[in-house]
C-alpha cells in the first residue's frame, strides 16, 4: 500500500515506540497488508518494562489480566510464574510476543524519533530520526507510553553530584549493587515502595526523602495456583469481556454498594478482607470510594490505622500517614515497604519540615542536615501522559506545533486524535482511560480503533483524518467534568501535570472505561462523527 510522491517513497506508518501499543500496532497494520515500521529508542522491545529495571518492579494489575488477549492461542499458551509479575517476566513476555508474529523485521532500535512534520500539500508526515535519516509516512502512531519520560527534579548540584544517581526509570541493565553503601531514595511513589524494601536488604543505611506519603496497600504476591490458571483460561475470553464492563478495565471484584450505606462494623470488616487480599481492588470495596470524600475518609481512616500498625515508631509512623484523600494519586502496592522503617539502618527525612535545597557533592542537603551518601535514587517519576509525546517536535497542518497547542494542557479528541494533526494518532493518549484502566485491554482497544480506521480510509479512498476542533473541545470538557465529580482532581499527582515544574494542570485520564468505548464506537457507527475526511 505504500506510494512515491515528489517527496520520496513513502511508507503506510510510522509508529512510535516498541512497548505493548507498537508492538501490537505493527501486527495490526501487517495483517491488514500494510508497510509499517516501528522506531524505538532502546536496543530492544518492552517500553516501560523495559526502561524501568529497578529492583522490586512489578505490575500491580495481576498477571493473568496484564496480557494480551488479542490471540486466544497466544493467552491460553504463556504461562505466568507469580501473581503480580516482575518486570522481567513481563519483558521476557513481550519479547516472546514480538517472536511468536516474527515482527522484529519491522523494528528499529537504538533509535530515537526528534521530530514529525506534515507535509500539508502532500498529507503525508516527514519523521526525523536522531541518526540523521528520516522516513515518510501516510500516518504516524505515538505508541509512545503513559509513563515513558523520566521526571528529573531541577535540584541545585544533582548533575554535579559526586556520587552515583540513577533514575528507577532509566535503570542500568547490569542492576547495581548497594552492599556497603549509603543509600539515598528521592520520591516515596509507587517506584519508591517497590524498590526501597530490595535496597534496604542491601544497603549499609537508606535514607528516604519524603515530600508526600503515598497509601500502599500489601501485595501479598505469591506463586500463580495452577488450578485457578486452569479455572480461568477455561473461561478467558468471557472473563475479559466481564472485566471489559467494569469502571476500571480489570477485575477488582467491584462493590456496586456505597459505603455510606452499610454500618461501620460491616464497613470495617469489608475493608479487613480486602487488605487481607491486597491489592489494587481495595478500591472498588464500595463503589463511592474515589468519588464521594465521606466515603473516601473512612478508608482513609482504616489505612492510617494500619499504616501506623505496620510501623514501630509512633512518631515516624505519623509522618507516613497521607492526608490526601485516597486514591487521588495512584494507589501504590507493596511488599514490605512500612516494615522496613523498624530496621535501624532505614531513616526517613520529611521534606516537610525542610524541603531538600541542593546536592553538595556527595550529601543531599535538607535544611540545616547534610546526609553524606554514596549513591542517590532517584525515584521522580515520569512527565506523564504527553512528555514522550511533546519531546518530540511535532508540527501539524501550517507548521503548527504540537508543544504550542499543548502548552497550556493536552487536548486531544478521545485520546486518540488531535485538531490540526491530521493522520497522527495517540494510543491511550491524553482523554482516554488509559492510566486509570487495566492498560493492556485498553491499548488493544485504541490499537483496533486505529487500525479499523485506516482501513476504513482506504477502502473509502480518503487521504486525511483529523478531528475539528469543536468535538475536541467538547471532549476536553467533558474529561474534566467527570473528574470534577470523583476525588482525582484533589491532589498534586502526575495525572493533573502537577509533579512536573512549569506543566499545565490538566486532568488527562477519562475515568470509565464502558461509556469511553461506548462513545469511541458511536464515533465510527456514525461515520467518524467530530472529525473531517479528505478525500485523495
Ligand atoms: P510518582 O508516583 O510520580 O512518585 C514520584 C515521587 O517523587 C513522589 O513521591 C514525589 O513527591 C517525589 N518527588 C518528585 N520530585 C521531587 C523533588 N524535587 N523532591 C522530592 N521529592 C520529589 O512516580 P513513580 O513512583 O515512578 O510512579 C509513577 C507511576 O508509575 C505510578 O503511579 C504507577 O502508575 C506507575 N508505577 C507502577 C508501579 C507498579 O506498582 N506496578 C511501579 C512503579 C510505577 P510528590 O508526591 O510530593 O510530588
Amino acid at each position: 500500500m505504500s506510494d512515491s510522491n515528489e517527496y520520496g517513497k513513502s511508507i503506510d506508518v510510522v509508529i512510535v515506540g516498541a512497548g505493548f501499543a507498537g508492538i501490537y500496532m505493527l501486527h495490526k497494520l501487517r495483517q491488514q497488508g500494510l508497510e509499517a515500521r516501528v522506531i524505538e529508542a532502546g536496543s530492544g522491545v518492552g517500553g516501560t518494562w523495559y526502561w524501568n529495571r529497578y529492583p522490586g518492579a512489578r505490575c500491580d494489575i495481576p498477571s493473568m489480566q496484564y496480557s494480551y488477549q488479542f490471540s486466544d492461542e497466544l493467552q491460553q499458551q504463556w504461562e505466568w510464574s507469580e501473581k503480580y509479575a516482575t518486570q522481567g517476566e513481563i519483558l521476557s513476555y513481550a519479547e516472546y510476543v514480538v517472536e511468536r508474529f516474527s515482527l522484529a523485521d519491522g523494528m528499529t532500535f537504538n533509535t530515537r524519533v526528534t521530530a514529525c512534520h506534515y507535509l500539508d500539500a502532500a498529507d503525508q508526515w516527514r519523521v526525523e530520526l536522531d541518526n540523521e535519516e528520516h522516513l515518510q509516512a501516510r500516518f504516524v502512531v505515538m505508541a509512545t507510553g503513559c509513563l515513558s519520560k523520566p521526571n528529573y527534579p531541577s535540584i541545585d548540584g544533582l548533575r554535579a553530584a559526586t556520587v552515583p544517581v540513577y533514575h528507577t526509570a532509566q535503570w542500568p541493565h547490569e542492576g547495581v549493587d548497594f552492599s556497603n553503601r549509603r543509600v539515598a531514595v528521592i520520591g516515596t511513589g509507587s517506584s519508591a515502595i517497590q524498590s526501597s524494601p530490595i535496597i534496604a536488604q542491601q544497603a549499609q543505611t537508606l535514607t528516604i526523602f519524603q515530600r508526600t506519603p503515598n497509601y500502599s496497600i500489601p501485595a501479598y504476591n505469591e506463586p500463580l495456583d495452577p488450578e485457578y490458571v486452569r479455572d480461568l483460561k477455561s473461561r478467558y475470553r468471557q472473563y475479559r469481556e466481564e472485566n471489559w464492563q467494569r469502571g476500571f478495565g480489570a477485575d477488582f471484584d467491584d462493590n456496586d454498594e456505597s459505603a455510606l450505606a452499610v454500618s461501620a462494623q460491616e464497613r470495617r470488616q469489608t475493608y479487613e478482607e480486602r487488605w487481607a487480599k491486597g491489592g489494587l481492588g481495595f478500591l472498588a470495596a464500595y463503589n463511592d470510594l474515589v468519588f464521594d470524600m465521606q466515603a473516601n475518609d473512612t478508608a482513609r481512616e482504616f489505612f492510617k490505622e494500619k499504616i501506623v500498625q505496620r510501623v514501630d515508631d509512633p512518631v515516624l509512623a505519623e509522618k507516613l500517614v497521607p492526608t490526601n484523600p485516597i486514591g487521588c494519586k495512584r494507589l501504590c502496592v507493596d511488599s514490605g515497604y512500612y516494615e522496613i522503617y523498624n530496621q535501624d539502618h532505614v531513616h526517613l527525612v520529611d521534606l516537610n519540615e525542610a524541603p531538600i535545597s541542593r546536592i553538595d557533592g556527595n550529601a543531599v542537603v535538607a535544611g540545616d542536615a547534610r546526609y553524606e551518601v554514596d549513591a542517590i535514587v532517584l525515584a521522580t517519576g515520569f512527565d506523564a501522559m504527553t512528555g514522550a509525546i511533546t519531546n518530540i517536535d511535532v508540527r501539524g497542518q501550517q507548521g503548527r506545533s504540537l508543544q504550542d497547542k499543548w502548552a497550556s494542557g493536552p487536548k486531544a479528541y478521545l485520546g486518540l486524535a488531535t485538531a490540526g494533526f491530521p493522520n497522527l494518532f495517540l494510543v491511550t493518549g491524553p482523554g482516554s482511560p488509559s492510566v486509570l484502566s487495566n492498560m493492556l485491554p485498553s491499548i488493544e482497544q485504541h490499537v483496533e480503533w486505529i487500525a479499523d480506521c485506516i482501513a476504513y480510509m482506504n477502502s473509502h479512498q480518503y487521504r486525511a483524518i483529523v478531528p475539528t476542533p469543536e468535538a475536541e473541545q467538547t471532549w476536553v470538557e467533558h474529561v474534566n467534568e467527570i473528574a470534577d465529580l470523583s476525588v482525582y482532581p484533589g491532589c498534586n499527582s502526575w495525572y493533573l501535570g502537577a509533579n512536573v515544574e512549569g506543566k499545565s494542570r490538566v486532568f488527562m485520564p477519562y475515568l470509565g472505561v464502558p461509556p469511553y468505548v461506548e462513545k469511541c464506537n458511536e464515533v465510527v457507527v456514525n461515520g467518524y462523527e467530530g472529525f473531517k475526511l479528505s478525500a485523495s
